[in-house]
């Protein structure tokens, strides 16, 4: 069987996310029941192994729970929040948001990836009456442009290449009739997991600039956040076999060559003048983070043999957040 090339290597690193979600779920470390319906054939497909699936636990606990924390901050302030999800493939969160106490603080909940991967999950969604019930009446859901977006009152689907300059990539976010489909003045949190490895630093520094003015200008003015999962430190003898396994699948990784160090991450954000930056490793999460209850959950599940194994392997990703508040007064007057 031929590899995919070029861009639909990077497409097909999707099927790996969401099998891994798939067993994660399976042998019992998450709970998602919106899993199975966006995973074609799911029951035939076989589980990972016991490092993939810890890997998988201890990412997806430590994110939802970033995003959970920002979901609290909106409903404390009594406002409710979008969320931008790019890259973002198979992923079920917005539904797990929807059937969670959170629900009604959600405004918008906007997905974008390549053509090709939101065309197959609004084909899924479409299929699946669980999760086309979360989206609305079946009057306010919409397909449009052939298939490759989908508009509901709170969850949309984008496509677009995030590499290409965000005047073109993002301009769907402001074009939903006479408002913007993304309100420049709700707090907003980007979601990038697993996606910035795959574009240069020049193409994902612009993605983030474009969010960081629109959230500046007046008129707007809302606090941005956003959390990153990633690979980093790929120089290293471990980190090289690393990205070999992906360049044999024609997958490159032009995001993560600025980012040999742990401290190097939060550059991401605060050379766009954010406030607060903080990175943390997989590594880290698991040791620091997680329960003792759940770890000895989780360790019950499957045997797991080499424990320096799997903690070599969770120092090579690395969950880092920030937070740019909106510009005070005196700033804004000085700045315009
Ligand atoms: N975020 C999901 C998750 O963690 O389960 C999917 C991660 S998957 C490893 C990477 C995703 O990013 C794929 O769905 C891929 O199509 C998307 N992606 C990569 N480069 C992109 C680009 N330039 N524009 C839009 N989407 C892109």
């Amino acid at each position: 069987q031929r590899l995919p090339e070029g861009d639909a290597a990077i497409r097909a690193t999707d099927n790996d996310a969401a099998l891994a979600r798939l067993s994660a779920v399976r042998k019992g470390y998450l709970t998602d029941p919106f899993i199975t319906p966006l995973v074609p054939r799911a029951h035939l497909q076989q589980a990972r192994p016991p490092l993939i699936n810890i890997g998988t636990y201890v990412r997806s606990e430590a994110l939802d729970e970033l995003v959970d924390g920002w979901l609290a901050l909106s409903q404390q302030e009594g406002t409710k929040c979008q969320i931008v999800s790019m890259g973002a493939g198979s992923d079920t969160r917005y539904w797990r948001i929807a059937t969670g106490p959170r629900r009604d603080t959600l405004a918008r909940y906007i997905e974008i990836d390549f053509p090709e991967i939101i065309t197959k999950k609004a084909m899924a969604i479409r299929k699946s009456r669980e999760l086309s019930a979360m989206l609305g009446k079946p009057e306010e859901v919409s397909l449009g442009n052939g298939g490759t977006t989908l508009h509901s009152p709170v969850y949309n689907l984008l496509s677009g290449d995030l590499r290409k300059p965000p005047t073109e990539s993002l301009a769907p976010l402001l074009t939903a009739g006479n408002t913007p489909l993304l309100s420049p003045s709700l707090p907003t949190l980007m979601i990038f997991e697993c996606v910035l490895a795959y574009m240069t630093p020049a193409a994902s520094g612009a993605v983030l600039n474009w969010f960081t003015d629109y959230f500046a200008a007046p008129g707007g003015m809302a606090p941005l956040g956003c959390v990153v999962y990633e690979m980093f430190a790929l120089h290293g003898p471990f980190g090289k076999v690393m990205v070999n396994n992906l360049k044999a699948r024609n997958v490159t990784l032009p995001g993560t060559e600025p980012y040999s160090t742990l401290e190097s991450l939060p550059t991401r954000f605060l050379q766009h003048g954010w406030e607060v930056a903080k990175a943390v490793t997989l590594k880290d999460l698991r040791r620091e983070y997680v329960a003792p209850t759940e770890l000895e959950r989780i360790s019950e599940l499957e045997m797991l043999d080499e424990i320096e194994e799997l903690e070599l392997v969770l120092a090579h990703y690395a969950i880092t957040w920030g937070i740019k508040l909106p510009p005070k007064a005196d700033e804004l007057k000085a700045r315009w």
